[in-house]
C-alpha cells in the first residue's frame, strides 16, 4: 500500500482506467490515508460514512481503527472490487453502490442510533452540492474530515472582504466550524490531479445568531453576491421583489442594522447576513 505504483497496478490488473468524470485520483500512501482517518477522531464502534471508497485506501485505515464503515461508491466496478476482493463479509465494512449526493445521512444516523462521522477524499466535482447536503443534515453529523481542492478550502475559510469570500463561505461558516488540517500536493495521488488539495475538518455548530428563515438567509446571501462589484443598494435593494420585499424595506433594514447601503455584499460578516435576513423576515411578515 505504500508503493507508489499501488493504485496504478491494481487498476491495470482490474482492467480499469481512472475515470476523470468521477474525480478518480487515488491516494498512494497508506500513511496519508491513516492521517486522514485519525483526524476524524472516530473511535471503535463509531458509525463512519466514507464518500467514494475508490481502491479502499481510507477504508482500510478506518476499519483498522475499529470504526463501523459504510462506504458510498458510485463506480460499480470499484464497488465490486471493494466488496469482493478487499472486504468480503467484513464485520465492520459495508459497501454501497450509491451516489453520495442522494444518500440519506439523517436516516443513516437514526439507524446507527447516534451522529455520523463523515470522511472522504472527495471527487472534486461534487464538493459544493455535498457540502450543502451535509449542512442540511448537520444534526445527523458528529464531525467530518474532507479532502478538497485547495482553492475550495481557501474559499471555505475566507474572511469578509477578500476575493475568496463568497456564497459557499457564508453558507458553510454558518453551519460549521472548519479548520485546515494539512495540504497535499498532486504527487500523493494516482493519477496526479492538476491542483493542490487540502484536508479540512467540519464540526456542526448552532450559529449565533440563528437565521429564523434559512431559505431567506441563503437567498439574501446569493443576491448580495450576485454581482460582486455592486453595492448592496444595487443588488439587494434593486432585486428586493423576488425576495418578497420592497427596495425601501431593504434600505430600512440596512439602516436599522447600521450597514451602509453603499457597501458591497462581500464585506458583510456571516452574522451580519443573519441579522439582515432576520430583519427582512420580520419586515416581510409585517408587510
Ligand atoms: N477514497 C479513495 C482514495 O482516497 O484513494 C478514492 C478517492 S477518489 C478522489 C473519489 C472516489 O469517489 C472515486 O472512487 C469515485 O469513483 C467516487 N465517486 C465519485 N463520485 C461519487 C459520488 N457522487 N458518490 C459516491 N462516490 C463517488
Amino acid at each position: 500500500m505504500s508503493d507508489a505504483g499501488f493504485p496504478k497496478s491494481i487498476l491495470e490488473r482490474l482492467g480499469l482506467k481512472p475515470r476523470k468524470s468521477l474525480g478518480q485520483h487515488f491516494l498512494i500512501h497508506a500513511a496519508v490515508a491513516r492521517r486522514i482517518a485519525l483526524a476524524l477522531e472516530a473511535g471503535a464502534g463509531d458509525p463512519v460514512v466514507e464518500i467514494g471508497g475508490g481502491l479502499g485506501a481510507l477504508t482500510f485505515s478506518l476499519a483498522d481503527l475499529g470504526c463501523r464503515v459504510e462506504v458510498l461508491e458510485i463506480d460499480p466496478a470499484l464497488a465490486a472490487y471493494l466488496e469482493s476482493e478487499l472486504f468480503p463479509s467484513h464485520p465492520r465494512v459495508r459497501i454501497l453502490r450509491q451516489d453520495a449526493l442522494t444518500y440519506d445521512f439523517a436516516a443513516a444516523a437514526r439507524q446507527a442510533g447516534r451522529p455520523l462521522f463523515v470522511v472522504g477524499n472527495l471527487p472534486y466535482q461534487i464538493t459544493s452540492p455535498l457540502l450543502f447536503r451535509l449542512a442540511a443534515a448537520k444534526k445527523a453529523l458528529a464531525r467530518a474530515v474532507l479532502m478538497l481542492q485547495a482553492e475550495v478550502g481557501r474559499r471555505l475559510l475566507a474572511s469578509p472582504g477578500v476575493k475568496d469570500y463568497g456564497i459557499l463561505t457564508v453558507a458553510a461558516q454558518y453551519h460549521f466550524n472548519m479548520a485546515r488540517l494539512f495540504s497535499l500536493g498532486p504527487g500523493h495521488f494516482f493519477p496526479p490531479p492538476k491542483v493542490d488539495s487540502v484536508v479540512l475538518s467540519f464540526t456542526p455548530i448552532r450559529p449565533q445568531p440563528e437565521a429564523v428563515d434559512e431559505e431567506l438567509f441563503l437567498r439574501v446571501v446569493k443576491t448580495a453576491f450576485g454581482q460582486r462589484r455592486k453595492t448592496l443598494k444595487n443588488t439587494l435593494a434593486a432585486q428586493a421583489a423576488p425576495l418578497g420585499l420592497t427596495a425601501n424595506q431593504v434600505l430600512a433594514a440596512l439602516t436599522a442594522l447600521d450597514i451602509d447601503p453603499g457597501r458591497r455584499g462581500e464585506t458583510l460578516s456571516v452574522s451580519q447576513f443573519v441579522r439582515l435576513s432576520n430583519h427582512l423576515a420580520r419586515l416581510r411578515t409585517e408587510g
